[in-house]
């Protein structure tokens, strides 16, 4: 086979630091925008910020429109009842999304389905939906996360439940990029102790996943048509990805201890934009993989500093809980990645240089903010590990991104592994 020499970098136009998101009115009427649909969820809209982001534009001629009906973890018929709302009180020619990676993701369907032809199933990916491309450009976007994490302002996938199917996948194409990421650390302030721990556990592995992703030149080459956001480990998102670790190394512990250290908020938010970057490119691996069926498949734990409406495990607290074993299975494909990236992030952790280095940092870290002890804390048992691993070895396009091949025993030797950590 031929080995692939290309790799691609896309990022979002981006504007950081604290009062970001006062001058967003200002930036869309410099995309020529005049009416704009602000997408958000209840418990953001019930901040005012989405109002305060609303009513600020109208002094640069942009008249803009608040829909607070984003579902938390958001499904088909949920980002159908968004798209349906827009349509019927359109015409749009922005959309801003306030909130969490769930408007960010809706906004992102909204914009894609206000754009161009078709249903919302005829996007998602095969085999799940058609997988087919947007033929037309979409809206300009202005993301603004309230969220620490998710990187979904960077990133050019929108991830939802399909309930007919019962599984979740996604939406992936250049063109959902937002336009804009404007990230306002002052806006994260009032996050919890236990979200800024699971959200700072995605960033975290968003780093780690992207840096021990398989490199682009280990694959066979792609025609230009087939070429994915997604392009394994490179130079550049090599880069976003050990500065990400740094900054995780002198924040982390410090903005889940003490959340008025603004300091360490902006220290967190500039690590989940670059870890954003650089995953935006390279693409993640086992440890999110593991999470889909983890979160998909809860029973009745309940996370502390989140509603307790429904049962949940939040997603950066699902990626967190199998990474110091999948990276312990990945260590041999590139030990000296493994231990440059615990050598980043906890040097005593990586002073051995055995493949328990990553492990060690990762687990001396999650006690010390607080993360549940393992799949077991989380309410799974040794007879869940198949159906967990059934759930994994769905996410194909996930596993095709680690650094060696992953089977079936694999997963649940990791799986069996995580049960409990420490
Ligand atoms: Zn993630």
């Amino acid at each position: 086979m031929s080995i692939e020499s290309v790799f691609t970098y896309g990022a979002p136009a981006l504007k950081f630091g604290d009062g970001a998101s006062d001058e967003i009115g200002y930036d869309l009427a410099q995309l020529g925008a005049t009416r704009a649909l602000v997408i958000t969820d209840p418990r953001v809209a019930a901040t005012g910020l989405p109002e305060r982001v609303a009513a600020q534009m109208a002094q640069f001629g942009v008249q803009a429109v608040v829909f607070d009906g984003v579902h938390i973890e958001p499904s088909d018929a949920s980002m159908q009842a968004a798209i349906d709302w827009a349509r019927a009180n359109g015409p749009w020619d922005a959309l801003v999304a306030v909130g969490g990676g769930s408007s960010i993701d809706t906004a992102k369907a909204v914009n894609l389905l206000l754009t161009n032809p078709g249903e919302l199933i005829d996007y998602v990916n095969a085999p799940v939906g058609g997988g087919l491309a947007p033929v037309r450009p979409l809206h300009p976007l202005v993301a603004v996360p309230t969220t620490t994490g998710t990187g979904a302002e960077s990133t050019t996938i929108c991830v939802l439940d399909v309930l007919a199917q019962r599984v979740k996948s996604g939406i992936s194409h250049q063109r959902l990029r937002p336009t804009l990421a404007v990230v306002d650390p002052a806006l994260t302030l009032s996050q919890p102790a236990g979200v800024t721990a699971a959200a700072g556990m995605d960033i975290l592995c968003h780093a780690l996943e992207s840096y021990t992703a398989r490199p682009y030149d280990s694959i066979e080459r792609k025609a230009p048509e087939q070429r994915v956001p997604y392009c394994g480990a490179n130079p550049i998102s090599d880069m976003w990805s050990e500065k990400a670790l740094t900054l995780l190394a002198a924040h982390f512990r410090r903005a889940v201890a003490d959340g008025d250290d603004l300091g360490a908020r902006r220290g967190m938010a500039m690590a989940a934009t670059f870890a954003g970057l650089g995953f935006g490119n390279a693409g993640v691996h086992i440890p999110h993989a593991n999470a889909y069926p983890i979160a998909g498949q809860v029973r009745d734990f309940r996370p502390a500093g989140y509603p307790d409406d429904e049962p949940l495990v939040p997603h950066g607290m699902a990626v967190s809980l199998t990474a110091p074993e999948s990276f312990r299975f990945t260590f041999a494909a590139a030990p000296e990645r493994h231990l440059r990236a615990a050598g980043l992030l906890d040097p005593d952790a990586a002073e051995r240089g055995d493949a328990g280095a990553l492990p060690r940092a990762l687990i001396s870290l999650m006690r010390d903010i607080a993360l549940p002890d393992g799949v077991a804390a989380v309410g799974f048992g040794p007879a869940d590990v198949d159906e967990l691993v059934s759930g994994a070895l769905k996410q194909q396009r996930l596993l095709a991104t680690a650094p060696l091949p992953v089977a079936a025993e694999d997963l649940a030797g990791i799986f069996e592994r995580s049960m409990s950590l420490w």
